[in-house]
């Protein structure tokens, strides 16, 4: 999504669109990876565009609030992504690496857990897969 979806998506949650949260969300959506906030720190640094540690940390508070952005629990500092294309999570366990899955490629795993569980997992993407990233596993 480029820079005039995401002025649209904030006015449509009724946010204001300040210049952190148009950088944070250009990051998020040009990143293959989940980012923590002292990642997306450093790489807008590297584009020139830096913010303060708190400005992104706040940013993303307000933007995973609104269901722009979301968060990831694992080892290590929270990862946020950017709720878009419906997507499930793999973690790694030793250095926390979120990477994001595309449901459609699990939806049988998915049904399949409903039937044995009962527990209807959500169409945007439930499932928290851990283990061992391929930087990891070497
Ligand atoms: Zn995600
Ligand atoms: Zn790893």
């Amino acid at each position: 999504m480029n820079e005039a979806g995401h002025r649209g998506v904030l006015r449509g949650q009724g946010l204001r669109c300040t210049p952190a949260r148009l950088r944070v969300l250009a990051l998020l959506s040009a990143s293959a990876r989940h980012l923590s906030v002292g990642e997306a720190c450093s790489r807008l640094g590297q584009a020139g565009k830096s913010l303060h540690t708190t400005t992104v940390y706040r940013t993303l508070e307000t933007l995973t609030a609104a269901g722009l952005t979301h968060a990831v629990p694992g080892p290590g500092p929270i990862r946020y992504g950017i709720t878009g294309e419906p997507h499930h999570h793999t973690v790694c366990q030793r250095c926390g690496y979120v990477a994001a899955l595309a449901t459609e490629h699990l939806s049988e795993a998915v049904d399949r857990i409903q039937e044995l569980t009962g527990l209807r997992p959500d169409a945007r993407g439930a499932l928290l897969l851990y283990g061992r990233c391929t930087d990891c596993s070497v």
